[in-house]
């Protein structure tokens, strides 16, 4: 399995160096995006996979989550997509996929492709062989549903997406997971605006991912202005930390 960081970014990142939030999950069997930030298109297009993609999962309906799904759902189009897209995401992510998906029959060509869309709740979202998708909620008030993923596709990955630290729906789904992909949007010093906006430090990321006993650490959706000082802050973990930086891939 690999995992490509296509942004590692957040809500906030100026500049180009981190994009918005978007991973792809390449099993072998399946390729399974979750998030999809504006630019995601351009990540999975420079890899010739944008037609090629079988699921995409939206965390929440944040707009550096999701602004790129419309742009790479038109894309995959002009690419000449003819493979199902399933999505699967909560309300106002699917109300948007709708119209841009009902755009494309009726003024851009009649059925390119089908593009189901399914709404996230908490519980099994696929099961396939050789893949499922659990969801839980994750603990992000302000945005109205919130979730992480959890992908067993022999290897364990968890996605927390948002959340807030000490986030016991997330700690549960993510229990003995093999790799726990974590947000860590600031540092210690950052702390009070991160709590405000529902978002973890470095240091309660590394915290979340010893509760759950994972067995690798991921740190994405950084804030470069709000977490300048990560690479240090990892060193404090007894372990091996990854940073996720833009265009990474690791193989598990
Ligand atoms: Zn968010």
């Amino acid at each position: 399995m690999y995992i490509h960081f296509l942004g590692t970014g957040t809500g906030g990142s100026t500049g180009s160096r981190r994009w918005r939030a978007a991973n792809l999950v390449d099993t072998g069997e399946h390729l399974v995006v979750v998030d999809c930030g504006v630019g995601c298109h351009y990540r999975l297009s420079d890899r010739g996979l944008l037609t090629e993609v079988d699921y995409v999962f939206i965390t929440h309906g944040h707009m550096d989550h999701f602004l790129g799904l419309p742009e790479a759902l038109f894309q995959a189009y002009v690419e000449g997509r003819k493979k199902p897209l399933r999505i699967f995401a909560p309300p106002p992510v699917e109300e948007v996929a709708k119209i841009v998906a009902s755009h494309f029959v009726a003024e851009v060509a009649p059925a390119p492709y089908k593009i189901s869309l399914h709404r996230v709740s908490p519980g099994v979202l696929l099961d396939l062989p050789g893949l499922r998708v659990e969801a839980a909620e994750a603990c992000h008030h302000t945005a109205k549903e919130a979730y992480g993923f959890r992908l067993r596709a022999g290897v364990d990955v968890l996605f927390s997406g948002d959340t807030a630290p000490q986030c016991e729906s997330l700690r549960r789904l993510g229990a003995g997971v093999d790799v726990a992909v974590l947000e860590a949007t600031c540092n210690e010093e950052n702390k009070e605006l991160c709590r405000r906006y529902a978002h973890s430090t470095t240091l309660e990321a590394l915290a979340e991912g010893e509760a759950m006993k994972a067995g690798e650490l991921v740190l994405t959706h950084i804030d470069d202005r709000l977490n300048p000082t990560i690479y240090q802050d990892v060193k404090k973990a007894n372990r091996p930390v990854l940073v996720a930086e833009d265009n990474m891939m690791i193989r598990l």
